[in-house]
């Protein structure tokens, strides 16, 4: 069975140079063997054809490619898109894709379910199963690549990937940072270090590490200006306080990195949606070089939260802007196919979930 032979498409250039040199091979077929996965879309290593006869027998014996299957495939009025994907073990994920004018991104899940339990998210509601390894992580974007079609250089429609899908990347890190390198490798999908996202609820520690190794952009889920509130939304930050992660942030954007850090801040009604809480955040921002990125609340059956009104999110990002503060608000896509922002709740099989209903109503057909 395919399940118990070594998965080629999760290895990134270091992994499969290992790979190679374990088996005999030179080291720079690792290059070979990430263009014909990732750009040629190729699952039989017979098909390998600057591979020896015998390199191309021994890893159609011993080794699979083996994307996840797609299980649904929805299109919403805006032209976002939702897939359902199956895998190996029978869990599922979700997967969006975003057109836009001048680019297109990919959102993508790093784990089954999630730990944090965020109070406003419908992966949290679900529970926490499982990391994803790096081929499944890499395989949603090779799944994408397939699906709509060229991944031509020149006429690409995936130009940037956000680790925001379901789960929270840094709790999955090692097949986290290896797929994000098959993302960025010019053999694979060439994506520039600034195009991939990584989106975190503040892992700390996490955070520190990520800069030594692997410095994609940050998105950092904020969502409140104080601890008291804060570690009421997002129950981690009992763990790590926001002057940590500040700290964390203004660390990760010093130096050669210098990209700027989003920080993203969900809008619930009467919840975090104060002048005041404007205020608050302006102050928690003034030394750390970063944007905000003000999301609409996207309800989910069984939420507790309603969507802030327009007006008081206008109202709320106006005051930041005077302070200085870049702001922009998300425009929710995809609402009609339950395919905006924290609304991803893929079903899973087994019986780890927090809550026995099915939440994704787009789903349980
Ligand atoms: N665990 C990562 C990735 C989560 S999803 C993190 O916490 O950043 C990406 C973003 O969607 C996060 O900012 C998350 O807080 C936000 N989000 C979750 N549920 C939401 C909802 N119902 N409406 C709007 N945004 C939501």
């Amino acid at each position: 069975m395919t399940a118990s032979k070594h998965n080629l498409l999760g290895l990134d250039r270091g992994s499969a140079q290992s790979f190679f040199e374990g088996i005999g091979e030179k080291p720079y077929r690792s290059d070979q063997l990430l263009q014909w996965i990732h750009q040629f879309g190729i699952t039989d290593c017979s098909d390998m054809t600057n591979f020896s006869k015998k390199l191309r027998g021994w890893l159609t014996e011993e080794a699979c490619i083996s994307p996840p299957t797609i299980v649904t495939d929805q299109q919403a009025a805006d032209g976002t898109r939702k897939w359902l994907l199956q895998l190996q073990d029978g869990n599922c994920i979700e997967m969006v894709f975003i057109p836009e004018t001048d680019r297109g991104t990919l959102c993508v899940s790093s784990q089954v379910g999630c730990v944090l339990n965020c109070t406003f998210c419908a992966t949290a509601k679900q529970g926490f199963n499982r990391n994803l390894t790096s081929a499944e992580i890499i395989g949603q974007v090779w799944v994408a690549y397939q699906a709509l079609g060229c991944p031509d250089r020149e006429k690409r429609l995936i130009t940037n990937v956000v680790m925001m899908g379901m789960g929270e990347p840094l709790a999955n890190f090692d097949a986290v940072v290896r797929s994000m390198n098959i993302m960025m490798d010019d053999f694979a999908y060439g994506i520039s270090r600034r195009r991939v996202t990584l989106s975190t609820a503040g892992m700390v520690p996490m955070i520190d590490k990520l800069r030594e190794v692997c410095p994609v952009s940050l998105a950092v889920s904020l969502h409140a200006p104080n601890d008291e509130l804060r570690s009421e939304l997002v129950p981690l930050n009992k763990k790590y306080s926001i002057a940590e992660l500040m700290a964390a942030c203004r660390r990760y954007v010093l130096g050669k990195n210098r990209a700027r850090i989003t920080f993203e801040y969900v809008m619930l009604d009467g919840i975090n949606d104060q002048p005041g809480h404007a205020k608050e955040l302006a102050h928690c921002l003034e030394d750390v070089p970063g944007k905000v990125n003000l999301i609409p609340f996207n309800a989910f059956a069984g939420s507790a939260y309603r969507r802030s009104p327009q007006k008081r999110i206008d109202h709320f990002r106006e005051i930041l802007l005077k302070a200085g503060i870049m702001t922009v608000t998300r425009r929710p896509r995809g609402d009609d196919i339950d395919a905006a922002c924290g609304q991803l709740a893929g079903k899973i099989q087994d019986r780890t979930r927090r809550s026995g209903k099915q939440i994704n109503k787009g789903l349980t057909g």
